[in-house]
């Protein structure tokens, strides 16, 4: 499997915020240019996305997420940027289940995003690997929380797309690479912390190898249909595994065992 680090440099966040503050700046006046229709569309569009953010973190506090570190990283990420735009409907970006980006795949629903990174309990700095990029969505959420992400996803179309939306959402910094997660990424372990988006039906040895000692390692668990999320830590070269809540993810898939069709879109 071919690896390609697909992100090195990019521009900053979301103009639209800077357009916001450069009204805000302007003097009663008048000596401001007109935004014009486009701009207003644009502010009018943003506000519509603000709205329904807003409402999927009022979501996911009656869910019981209290870190607010997350519940910021929610507020503001674009998750509709994130899905890609033959799928994305209002209902789509910001409802509380899963979302289609093709290929048979979704970015998990905002409840269960939000519930493995709370788990995760991220320190700024920390090195955390991903495995199962998809969207890029929750590479972007653990970023925003202060860590240093490495993410690896097995469809190569995917991996560009979350590419590009990452660097377009001003995410330089997440390092993503196109391949197999049952690998892990050896070059940068190991790691604070191990997030699988995917399901093995065990742990991969390859990963709990690279979680640093004292480390904390999320994942579901099990066949598919059947799995749960498990809780693991590393003491002393050992895992510890609490098993949690009842999920359903895709499958980790092995290197070999994607079929050609799974390829298109
Ligand atoms: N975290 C993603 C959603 C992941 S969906 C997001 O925020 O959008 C699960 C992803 O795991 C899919 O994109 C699938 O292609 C990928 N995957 C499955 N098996 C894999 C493997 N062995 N290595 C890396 N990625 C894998």
């Amino acid at each position: 499997m071919s690896l390609l680090e697909l992100l090195s440099a990019g521009n900053s966040i979301c103009p639209c915020f800077g357009l916001a503050v450069l009204f805000a700046c302007c003097p009663a006046s008048g000596m401001c240019a007109d935004p014009g229709a486009g701009a207003q569309e644009a502010r009018a569009e943003d506000r519509k996305w603000v709205a329904l953010r807003n409402e999927m973190v009022s979501v996911l506090l009656n869910y019981d997420i209290r870190d607010k570190t997350v519940l910021d990283a929610m507020r503001k990420i674009r998750r509709h940027e994130f899905i890609p735009e033959r799928y994305l409907s209002e209902r789509e970006a910001y409802g509380n289940h899963p979302a289609a980006i093709g290929h048979n795949q979704t970015i998990s629903q905002p409840y269960i995003v939000a519930y493995m990174t709370e788990q995760l309990r991220i320190r700024k700095g920390e090195k955390i690997l991903e495995i199962g990029t998809g969207s890029g969505y929750q590479a972007a959420v653990l970023a925003e929380c202060g860590a240093e992400v490495f993410s690896i996803e097995i469809i190569p179309e995917l991996a560009e797309h979350a590419g590009r939306a990452l660097r377009r959402e001003g995410y330089t910094q997440v390092r993503l690479k196109n391949g197999d997660g049952y690998e892990g990424w050896p070059e940068h372990a190991p790691f604070d912390a191990i997030i699988v988006t995917c399901g093995p039906e065990k742990i991969p040895k390859a990963l709990a190898d690279q979680l640093k000692d004292g480390g904390r390692m999320i994942l579901p668990l099990g066949e598919s249909g059947v799995q749960r999320l498990a809780i693991v830590s590393k003491k002393g070269g050992k895992l510890e595994v609490r098993d949690d809540l009842p999920v359903r993810f895709v499958p980790m898939v092995r290197g070999t065992e994607r079929r050609p069709e799974e390829n298109v879109e």
